[in-house]
This record gives C-alpha cells, sequence and structure tokens, in this order.
C-alpha cells in the first residue's frame, strides 16, 4: 500500500508503453527487476566464419515492441528505465571479466544485444553507447565487425555514420553490421499471427540506404515461428527468404547473413499455451539443416542459432536428448560454411 505521507512518483510512461504491449500479446511472463544493473544481462562466445564472437546482452528497459508471438527475450530485462551511469558500469563489468580478458586479442566480432533494439535512444543509452564503442577500440584490437541489434525504426543513419568514424579509430578496421529481426518471410505470418511489424519494403529502403555506406545486414529468422505450419511450410519459408535476401544482396550489393533459429517454446508465451495443449511442437534439426541448405551457392552466409538461451519451457527445446552429435555438426558449418555437413545431417 502506498504511503500517503511520500510523495508519489509518477507513473513511467515508458514502462506502461511496454506493459500494454506485453498484455495485449497475451503474455503471461514478469521481468527481471532483481538483476543487478552494473553487469551484463549475460553474455556468450560463439564461432563463425568470422572467427571468434563476443555476444553481449545489456541489461536495460525491456524492448518497447513486445508484441512478437514467441518472444520472451524482455523477460530477462527490467521494466523500469536503466540509466547510462548503470549501462557504462556493465560495459566496464564486460571488459574487466576474465572471460573476455583472456582472449579480448582474438576477438573478431561482438554482437551487441539488449534483447530489444540497441538503437532505440529511450531504452539504450547513446551516452553508454558511445562510451561501448570507445572500450572497443581501446580493448579489442582485432575487432573487425561490431554488430548492433535493432528493430529498423530506430535506425538513424547519421548515428551509424558516426559510429562507423568512431570504429575506424582502433587499431584494425571495423566494420558496421545492422542486425534486424525478421523471423519469417511470409507477410501473413509475419506480422499477422507473429505480430512483427516489419514490412518489406522497409527493409528493402533499408538495405539501399545502408549499401551506400558499406554497412553489413544480418537477418534473424525463426523456423516454424507459429503453430499451425507444417515442417514443409516453415522449411520452404525459409527457402523463400533466403531467395528473397539474396535478390536484395545482389540487387544492392550489400553483405547479408541469414540467422537461422530454430524455434524454442518460449515460456510465458501464446506459443507455450499451443505446446502444452498439443498444438504446436518445435522444428526438428535435421529441418534447419534442410531450410539452411538453400543458401548454398548464393551471396549469404549462414549462422545457425543452437541455444535456447534457457528460455524454453521445460520439454520445449528444438534439440532432442542424444543430439548432442548433431549440434556439434552444426556448430562446424557455423565455422566452415561446409555445405556437406547440412546435407549428411539433413540425410541427404
Ligand atoms: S522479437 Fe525482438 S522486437 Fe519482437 S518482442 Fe522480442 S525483443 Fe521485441
Amino acid at each position: 500500500m502506498n504511503d500517503p505521507s511520500q510523495p508519489s512518483s509518477p507513473p513511467d510512461p515508458i514502462a506502461q508503453e511496454i506493459l500494454r504491449a506485453t498484455a495485449g500479446s497475451r503474455k503471461l511472463y514478469g521481468f527481471n527487476d532483481t538483476h543487478d544493473p552494473r553487469t551484463p544481462a549475460d553474455f556468450w562466445f560463439q564461432e563463425s566464419d568470422e572467427g571468434r564472437i563476443l555476444f553481449a546482452v545489456f541489461y536495460t528497459q525491456a524492448c518497447r515492441w513486445s508484441r512478437c508471438l514467441g518472444c520472451n527475450l524482455p523477460t530477462r530485462m527490467s521494466q523500469h528505465p536503466v540509466g547510462f551511469r548503470l549501462l557504462m558500469a556493465q560495459v566496464d563489468a564486460l571488459f574487466a571479466h576474465p572471460d573476455v580478458m583472456i582472449c579480448s586479442d582474438k576477438l573478431r566480432k561482438v554482437i551487441v544485444s539488449n534483447n530489444g533494439s540497441v538503437l532505440d535512444q529511450v531504452t539504450f543509452s547513446s551516452t553508454a553507447l558511445i562510451y561501448l564503442i570507445a572500450k572497443l577500440n581501446l580493448h579489442l584490437p582485432r575487432l573487425a565487425v561490431l554488430s548492433l541489434e535493432t528493430r529498423i525504426e530506430h535506425v538513424e543513419i547519421e548515428e551509424l555514420e558516426f559510429i562507423a568514424r568512431a570504429l575506424r579509430e582502433g587499431e584494425t578496421p571495423t566494420q558496421l553490421e545492422l542486425a534486424i529481426g525478421f523471423e519469417a518471410f511470409d507477410n501473413r505470418v509475419r506480422n499477422d499471427i507473429f505480430r512483427k511489424g516489419l514490412q518489406l519494403h522497409q527493409f528493402e529502403n533499408l538495405c539501399r540506404t545502408i549499401a551506400r555506406y558499406r554497412f553489413h545486414l544480418k537477418c534473424y529468422f525463426m523456423l516454424k515461428p507459429i503453430p499451425g505450419m507444417t515442417a514443409d511450410e516453415a522449411v520452404s519459408d525459409i527457402h523463400r527468404a533466403i531467395d528473397y535476401l539474396s535478390a536484395q544482396a545482389r540487387a544492392c550489393g550489400v553483405t547479408l547473413n541469414l540467422h537461422l533459429n530454430p524455434t524454442y517454446v518460449a515460456a510465458g508465451t501464446v506459443l507455450e499455451q499451443h505446446f502444452r495443449d498439443g498444438t504446436y511442437t518445435p522444428p526438428t534439426l535435421r529441418d534447419t539443416a534442410r531450410a539452411a541448405l538453400h543458401a548454398q551457392g548464393t551471396p549469404l552466409t549462414v549462422f545457425l542459432g543452437l541455444s535456447d538461451e534457457g528460455l524454453a519451457c521445460p520439454g520445449g527445446s528444438f534439440v532432442q536428448p542424444q543430439e548432442g552429435p548433431i549440434v556439434a555438426q552444426l556448430e562446424a558449418f557455423n565455422r566452415t560454411q561446409d555445405y556437406a555437413i547440412l546435407r549428411s545431417v539433413a540425410g541427404l
């Protein structure tokens, strides 16, 4: 109960916006308001054909969109603002972590996430972003690519130009990449059912714009992101996506990576309700290989996301018991882009 002797703080309109979007998408999860805001939400390493990658998830106010059907990434975030001092402390904590320090001269790529939009200045402080870039230049002498996860509506080309200019001051030339969530190619699946809120013309404008600056693009797709899709329909949606992205890459001359995530059943979402009543099952690793095989001979590179980041409900992962060796094969594909591996996993 409120103490009437204390002045009550005004409600945060951004937190209300997030709560409204969450409730409107029938999501049942809460936020992580007990996390130490001086440490990142999480970080891990990946191996790809680009070399060793540091994937850093900073702890900020949650994604303002918060509507996508199968997404519970905001559960790791705060519903309240996280100011620039705290976010800068997270940057310091990341670069002081022994696991990062020990491989700082080997890191070739950093992907920056806040499980939302790093370029949304409302939830991710600009001061902290500039500070992060300064730290990258100071601590990662071989950094080749900086990737920023964002929704398209937060992209401002002047901001990207400034970031790219700062990155050029590092010891190694560092390319700027934008990482965009696309999730599904079919318009109805993507926007009417999954509620991504992404139109093809927005994406095509972005491709044309960033091609002029030679920035790179990473596009996240999900295999079988909604209930009511057969395995063949899910694979076919990714094949259409690959054809579309390849055409964009050729037309605009943009360097494009397809990041394909087999869908896990995210706890607290509508997808979990369908999983529990038997109307949704996650895709298989074999179908993931079948989907990605279509990229052979295209201008695209492919990275397969093989972790549910601990966000799947019990039994809701796409990896079945005993499938560790298949995961290892797909990780080898991520490092080599050797399509013979995918053919072997797909049983072709
Ligand atoms: S998928 Fe991305 S944009 Fe959609 S709700 Fe999740 S974090 Fe937000």
